[in-house]
């Protein structure tokens, strides 16, 4: 009998599940593909973007709500979540740059902070793993915190000599890097609004795009996913603290979403299966193997 299939996403924050691939994981749930989110830290230290909840009563309780959304997040997804407990460094402001907090998720070492991912990972038995790019996708310290233990845990899970303590050997076989934002996709959406006569939220990002790389290259894997669109979308709201429901992310009609740019898009980095590029599957060359495993 065929193993089911597991995908482990490895996320920083509380939201970034249902920002980053979220889709992608709901229509790979909705396959009967078991899949775990990650979140590396409480969010604690996030700021509240949604005016409406800006108030003090949810300041004074953000780390117990930013909880509740994430379970909220999690069954609309239909996945499974873990914790690894870190604390949320906060996005550091201001010139010269304040120092990150004492204790925080991005000052640990990688070596010791990659131990509970491993451990999980050994658990869970993922056969592709997902995380953020070396620049974190976008460049707060726990992103790139979270890439770098994403990497470290991939390398070392499926090595015995690698942290013994923590559990039996597993060797995922695919790890990506989510491809949020590459021109292309900005450019289709925003040529897309024009073209429905409607206005662009995207012009503004255009400009300022112009000094900095375009990831599209990068791309190595392109998941339809459009149906799941809404879901997607219904998680995110369900992160009320940090979703303005009114915002920039929900002016974009869906049909014409769904229409402009209707995949999400991952760089392969690492695999130890057969798979041609380009892909659509995150799961191509692995669901080969894996009843093997
Ligand atoms: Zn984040």
């Amino acid at each position: 009998m065929a193993e089911r299939l597991r995908l482990m996403a490895v996320h920083a924050h509380p939201d970034d599940e249902s920002s980053k691939g979220a889709a992608t994981m709901a229509k790979y749930v909705a396959e009967g593909v078991d899949v775990l989110v990650v979140t590396c830290t409480g969010g604690e230290r996030g700021s509240v973007l949604n005016p409406k909840m800006d108030r003090p009563d949810v300041w004074a309780d953000i780390g117990q709500i930013r909880r509740a959304e994430m379970d909220a997040a999690r069954a609309i997804l239909g996945v499974e979540q873990a914790w690894l407990g870190f604390v949320d460094s906060g996005l550091p402001e201001g010139d010269p740059l304040p120092p990150l907090p004492e204790g925080c998720f991005a000052l640990q070492d990688v070596e010791v902070a990659a131990g509970p991912l491993v451990r999980l990972m050994r658990q869970f038995r993922p056969h592709v793993v997902t995380t953020y790019d070396e620049e974190g996708g976008y460049p707060h310290p726990d992103h790139i915190m979270t890439h770098k233990i994403s990497v470290a845990a991939f390398e070392a899970a499926g090595d015995p000599e690698r942290y013994p303590e923590l559990g039996e050997p597993w060797q995922p076989l695919k790890l990506y890097y989510d491809i949020g934002f590459s021109k292309g996709k900005i450019m289709a959406l925003h040529e897309g609004i024009l073209a429905a006569g409607l206005e662009s939220p995207y012009g503004e990002w255009i400009k300022r795009w112009e000094d900095r790389p375009d990831k599209g290259p990068r791309i190595t894997t392109r998941v339809e996913c459009s149906d799941y669109f809404p879901v997607r979308d219904d998680a995110l709201r369900a992160h009320a603290t940090q979703i303005d429901p009114d915002g920039f992310w929900f002016q974009v009609p869906m049909e014409l979403q769904k229409r402009s740019w209707p995949t999400e898009d991952f760089e392969l980095v690492r695999s130890l299966v057969d798979s041609p590029l380009p892909e659509s599957d995150l799961f191509a060359g692995v669901r080969e193997t894996a009843h093997v495993r």
